[in-house]
């Protein structure tokens, strides 16, 4: 799914995707200037290696999702309460968006049950 930032309106855009286990759902609304905003909710299982034993496991994931993607560079990103991410071209692939998070969610610590 492509978004086209400009294109997002106060009227929350929906959006529904799933990966591997993983369903991801919520919507993109515009906040101000050239930011819009993502609420969105990942829940389901993430196949991860355990980082104390190495075995593969299923890492339950229940989380929100919220930031901030900019149309093109956002300089005062400081001043805000969320995390900014630039589209530099203007428009947002969500399964991109997805696939990241997912990266974020096995790059952390995690170990198995038996590790626990
Ligand atoms: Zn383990």
């Amino acid at each position: 799914m492509n978004v086209t930032l400009r294109k997002i309106t106060k009227i929350p855009l929906d959006f529904k995707l799933k990966f591997d286990e993983i369903n991801f759902k919520g919507f993109l609304e515009y906040h101000s200037g050239k930011l819009i905003l993502l609420n969105a909710y990942m829940s389901g299982f993430i196949e991860k290696q355990c980082d104390v034993c190495a075995e593969e496991f299923k890492l339950p994931v229940d989380e929100e999702i919220k930031f901030f993607l900019s149309d093109g560079i956002y300089e005062d990103a400081d001043n805000l309460e969320l995390e900014v991410v630039e589209s530099l071209d203007g428009n947002v692939d969500m399964e991109e968006v997805l696939a990241s998070e997912i990266e974020l969610i096995k790059c952390d610590y995690h170990s198995c049950e038996n590790c626990k």
